[in-house]
């Protein structure tokens, strides 16, 4: 169900005494991207049996959520209850937007003629801040070895220094800083590789290497590197 929210029009030259006119905007619905290739592309690095269910159960459930909980943050605030409630619902967005973000760029992220290294700009950029691409890989490598519980390897764009940076996700929402763009995530959640590599996620991070679609996180490089902060 699309929600609604209540917007002051923009009007040039309306006169301060004049009552504003509420008009109800739609809030388009959070949606699940098609998977960008079929679910047996990545193999052998990622049995289809993972894509699916990684795809059509895990990220549509987050995808679900995100729309509930702007649904039911919608109803608290016609309600005014801004009680304690409010903020497992300000947390539940942030857990399943962030989680519908990740799992959409993941998939971008793959292509079936991934693999090879980074090339031009962006591995420039890989040089000049990470020491080159088998630096960036080990690091990221290291972070999927070393998260406990839920989490997940990203490679982001840092504003405020102008600077790529490789840090530790937690759950979907946690240990970035503030108005970092990740450009590159690798999933590190047990049903991303628990069927096919079971405790051995050493060895799916590895392979992970043979599917990266470097000309999308390039791509992501050049939008996001225009974006200044404060
Ligand atoms: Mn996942």
């Amino acid at each position: 169900m699309a929600c609604v929210r209540k917007r002051r029009p923009f009007g040039a030259g309306r006169l301060p005494e004049q009552p504003v006119i509420l008009e109800e905007t739609p809030v388009p619905d959070y949606t699940l991207p098609d998977l960008p290739y079929d679910y047996a592309a990545l193999e052998p690095h990622l049995s289809a049996q993972i894509l699916e269910l990684h795809h059509d159960k895990h990220h549509a459930a987050y995808v679900a959520g995100a729309n509930t909980a702007i649904e039911k943050l919608a109803e608290a605030r016609d309600k005014g209850e801004f009680g304690p409630p409010l903020t497992g619902l300000e947390k539940n967005l942030a857990f399943h937007v962030s989680g519908h973000l990740l799992h959409t760029l993941y998939w971008m992220n793959m292509s079936p003629e991934g693999g090879g290294e980074p090339s031009g700009d962006l591995a420039s950029a890989v040089d000049e801040h990470l020491g080159g691409a088998a630096g960036l890989k080990a690091q990221m490598e290291a972070v999927v070895a070393t998260v406990q519980g839920s989490g997940w390897a990203a490679l982001s764009w840092e504003p405020l220094g102008q600077r790529l940076v490789v840090h530790q996700i937690l759950d979907h929402q946690d240990n970035a800083a503030a108005g970092s763009l990740p450009i590159l995530v690798l999933d590190a959640w047990e049903h991303a590789f628990y069927l096919q590599y079971k405790n051995v996620k050493a060895d799916y991070a590895k392979a992970f290497w043979n599917v990266v679609n470097w000309t999308d996180v390039a791509a992501r490089l050049e939008k996001v590197r225009s974006v200044t902060l404060p």
